[in-house]
């Protein structure tokens, strides 16, 4: 029997976890993929580029989030966003002065660090992969939390730290949940849900050293907008962008070849001289996508005050990006969540 099992391993689910395991509870952690992170996927390209596949950027307003980075010491470094931007829009592509912008960072090593600053802390043998869960019932005084590998575990209280609308989807609840919060869960928009994210490795940054270009946007894609996504080193070079969400219908290997015919239009042969493509089309993830994501506005219902409330006798609580109260469906809202959740569970009084 743990105290809290929670459902996701994602940057919610995990700082979640920290803050439990610092109140001295025993803890599990179940995620339906074999990898961890969630939305945060950084791969490491054969040049040693990080190439970030999912989250990226944050700003000095991101409170919560850069208190966790100080916290584990991970560093930031400026994403570069001067020289020009090339715009191409109705067949006509125009240089660009870029203006003055409000600084955005990245994280040095690449997001996935902190995944893993705080998987280190939790220990992975607290935190349980492949293991989707599908069910979760009331029984006498404890909620029993059911995956689909046969696997089922007991606990005092459960933490959700996955998007409202993949659990509407994909978990049943014994008792059901309210009525009402079931609407607000199927219209709770996920963040990025549908996206393309691509990068193209170079072992030179040509377009900053020869274009002066940080900041690409295409109305004709297949990529509509790219940036510079040379690493903290300044040693690894690659450009990085997202491609028309439709494109998921196309094989990888088409995806590269319009792109890279695309980056032809920009910097002409210089173009070819890419090492390594990578795309990632979240749609083949456990964020959920397609029909039911479609006719929902960006963060739609995110934040929403139900997700404050607790549910099944006061044991199932909300984390989860979207069900922050600010910067909902980013990186910061993911880590007030799962901390709101774990505090929730802190202050609860012993049943
Ligand atoms: C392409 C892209 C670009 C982004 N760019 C930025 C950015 O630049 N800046 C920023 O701040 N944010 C960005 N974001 C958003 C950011 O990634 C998210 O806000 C954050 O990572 C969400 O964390 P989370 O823990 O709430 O959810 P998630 O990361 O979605 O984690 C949920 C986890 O739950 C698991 N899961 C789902 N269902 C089940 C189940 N039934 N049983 C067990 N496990 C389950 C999933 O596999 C997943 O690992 C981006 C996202 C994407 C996709």
């Amino acid at each position: 029997m743990y105290d809290v099992i929670i459902v996701g391993s994602g940057l919610s689910g995990l700082v979640a976890a920290q803050q439990l395991l610092q109140y001295g509870k025993k803890i599990l952690v179940l995620e339906a993929q074999p990898q961890i992170g969630g939305r945060i996927q950084t791969y490491t390209g054969i040049n040693g580029t990080p190439m970030e596949m999912g989250a990226t950027w944050l700003g000095n307003k991101h409170t919560y989030l850069r208190q966790l980075l100080t916290q584990s010491g991970i560093t930031l470094f400026e994403q570069w966003q001067g020289g020009n931007a090339i715009i191409e829009a109705q067949g006509i592509m125009e240089k660009y002065a870029m203006p003055p912008a409000e600084p955005y960072y990245r994280i040095t090593g690449g997001s996935s660090s902190i995944i893993q600053y705080l998987a280190n802390f939790i220990g992975l043998a607290t935190i349980h992969t492949n293991a989707v869960v599908n069910a979760i019932e009331w029984k006498d005084d404890y909620l029993q939390v059911i995956c689909n590998n046969g696997h089922s575990y007991t606990s005092s209280s459960v933490i959700m730290a996955i998007p409202p609308q993949v659990a509407a989807k994909t978990i049943t609840f014994q008792p059901a949940l309210p009525n009402h919060l079931v609407q607000i869960m199927q219209h709770t928009q996920t963040w990025m849900a549908g996206s393309i994210k691509f990068a193209l490795a170079y072992t030179t940054p040509f377009w900053k050293q020869i274009f002066n270009v940080s900041t690409i946007y295409s109305d004709k894609g297949p990529a509509t907008e790219m940036y510079d996504h040379t690493d903290a080193t300044e040693q690894h070079f690659a450009l990085k962008g997202f491609l028309l969400p439709h494109l998921s219908k196309a094989t990888p290997l088409q995806r590269k070849e319009w792109v890279v015919q695309q980056f032809q239009r920009y910097f002409g042969t210089m173009a070819n001289s890419f090492i390594q493509y990578t795309d990632y089309v979240w749609c083949n993830n456990w964020v959920g996508c397609g029909e039911e994501q479609n006719h929902l506005l960006p963060h739609q219902n995110n934040g929403h005050y139900l997700y404050t409330n607790s549910y099944m006798n006061e044991r199932l609580f909300w984390a989860g990006t979207e069900t922050a109260q600010q910067f909902g469906g980013y990186m910061d809202g993911a880590v007030e969540a799962g901390l709101r959740a774990a505090n929730a569970i802190q202050q609860m009084p012993i049943h």
